[in-house]
């Protein structure tokens, strides 16, 4: 195939009903039957990209090889599909209107008036139509964020009807993912939200080929019907996606309605057996676990899961490879203290402490690592959790009293967490960060070592401070170790206290390459060991 097919995804009735866990089991679906698929994120909001976001706003902000900040959706892509994303796969209201206006000034419009048609919906088509870049593509997933009748979403969506006009629709689908709501007053499934949904699409000029219902209870061959007449599609491409107990059910699931069929029959692309013998197999390790353990996650966003999503499916995708079920206790970091400490994390086999800005929550960070470093406790430290690993050791074994990373306290007595020489000159925040893969050389007789087993490794950043080498001597002995370092710059990339079952503190984020087909070595490692603990109970 050398033209890629298009398909949209929209969303009606509410926001989050899971048009990325949709958009990505379709994609592995199709990846399943040979297809070269990939998948984009098209968001209306007008920040340039969610990395100046607070997690509250957006959940996490996902990142790139390339070292995009994206949503958190591109996450799903790559953990299903096990490609590799970039900043194609994400483009905001911001990005677009950024690029135009980039246009105008630089005089390839002169002479004309700029509006949002053309010039809007012409940027959003070329980026739809970008991602085919290296022309391999068979599919091109694009989801539409928000729903249908947002005021931000219309150009997105006037630009995707031009796009099916100009390839045809042989060649395009839309898939509108809407709600079912359940009123239980009346025991009934009411489909009118969904009628007014797939309305508001058609007054847009877009026709719904496939509706992907989520719902809380089945759905009769009655209510499909109705949905297929009032909706103007077929019956077989009305597709119940009722509440599963995980999201890497829904492929299995959405193969069972069918989506797949319809969508190889829209194209016309012969179906054969489908290769999903690993997820499978995945999935049947996720759900008979041999043991149970308990994983704390030591952060400030707790309360949101979206705000660790990776962690937390990193988490999953070790736990199945170990035959463990992992439950994660959110332990909010600011509420930490020398007197709870023991009592809040007494239960738990190992601990994170998670990635993070600020001042907030800091001191609980540092009593945990604390607390997991002298109890043996197995020990991941991310990003933040790296930093406050090395102010702990600092602090507690090393006796620098005011031992502290400058984004704390700026004229601190001994930095030893400090500022890049790369970043103090710069003023933007918006991706300004160090972003992105960059190298790291592992120390052999490591964990890290175990774990990857290769000393040359490439992991993703987003961070402005790093260790301070001129602490180097005063900090690091023959117990804790810098493990890898960056080949060129030297910039620590990961400690390990080698006088401990597993403590490990990566300046990176292994948690954005961990995938259903290839959990993450760290995470793997770090379950492992927890295991271990839990075993030697
Ligand atoms: N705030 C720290 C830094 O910028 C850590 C960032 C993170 O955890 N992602 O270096």
């Amino acid at each position: 195939m050398n033209k890629p097919k298009y398909i949209f995804v929209t969303g009606g009735v509410t926001s989050s009903l899971g048009k990325g866990i949709v958009s990505a089991s379709l994609a592995r679906l199709l990846q399943a039957q040979g297809l070269n698929v990939s998948i984009q994120k098209l968001d209306p909001y007008i920040n340039v990209d969610p990395g100046t976001l607070n997690p509250y706003e957006h959940g996490e902000c996902y990142v790139t090889d390339d070292g995009a900040e994206t949503d958190l959706d591109l996450g799903h892509y790559e953990r299903f599909l096990s490609i590799n994303t970039s900043q194609k796969n994400n483009i905001t209201t911001g990005k677009i209107y950024q690029n135009v206006i980039e246009k105008e000034r630089k005089g390839e419009f002169l002479g004309k008036t700029v509006q949002v048609i053309p010039h809007i919906t012409n940027e959003i088509k070329e980026n739809i139509r970008n991602l085919n870049n290296k022309n391999n593509l068979d599919i091109i997933i694009t989801e539409i964020g928000g729903t249908v009748g947002d005021i931000e979403s219309l150009p997105f969506l006037e630009a995707v009807r031009q796009v099916i006009y100009e390839e045809g629709p042989e060649n395009s689908m839309v898939i509108h993912l809407t709600l079912i709501p359940y009123l239980s007053a009346t025991g009934e499934l009411k489909t009118k939200p969904t009628q007014h949904s797939v309305k508001t699409l058609m007054e847009l000029g877009l026709k719904a080929d496939v509706l992907v219902c989520r719902t809380e209870k089945v759905l009769s061959d009655e209510i499909k019907k109705k949905l297929a007449l009032f909706c103007n599609v077929r019956f077989d491409c009305v597709i119940q996606s009722i509440d599963v107990d995980t999201i890497y059910d829904v492929p299995i699931k959405m193969m069972d309605e069918g989506l797949d069929k319809v969508t190889l029959e829209k194209f016309k692309i012969k179906e054969s057996e489908p290769n999903l013998d690993k997820w499978k197999n995945f999935l049947h390790r996720l759900k008979n676990p041999a043991h149970q353990i308990n994983i704390g996650l030591v952060g400030k966003y707790v309360e949101l899961d979206d705000s660790y999503k990776s962690i937390l499916e990193s988490l999953i995708h070790a736990g199945a490879e170990n035959e463990a079920k992992v439950n994660v206790n959110s332990i909010h970091s600011e509420y930490i203290t020398k007197e709870n400490i023991s009592k809040n994390l007494r239960q738990l086999d190992g601990i994170i402490v998670a990635p993070g800005f600020g001042q907030r929550g800091l001191d609980g960070k540092i009593l945990a690592v604390e607390y997991a470093r002298v109890n043996n406790v197995p020990f991941l430290g991310i990003c933040l959790g790296m930093q406050m690993a090395v102010i702990e050791y600092a602090r507690n074994v090393k006796k620098m009293r005011y031992a502290n990373s400058t984004e704390i306290s700026e004229k601190c007595k001994d930095p030893v967490i400090d500022l890049m020489i790369s970043q103090k000159e710069i003023i933007n925040k918006g991706g300004t960060m160090r972003l992105g893969a960059w190298d790291c050389k592992i120390k052999k007789n490591t964990k890290s070592y175990k774990s990857y087993k290769k000393k040359l490794i490439s992991e993703r950043h987003r961070h402005r401070y790093e260790f301070n080498n001129n602490y180097s001597d005063r900090i690091f002995d023959d117990k804790f170790i810098i493990a890898g370092s960056n080949p060129d710059t030297k910039l620590v990339e990961i400690v390990e206290n080698i006088d401990h079952p597993w403590f490990v503190g990566v300046q990176f984020h292994p948690e954005y390459k961990s995938s259903v087909y290839n959990p993450h070595p760290i995470f793997v490692n770090f379950v492992k060991a927890s295991l271990k603990k839990y075993l030697n109970k």
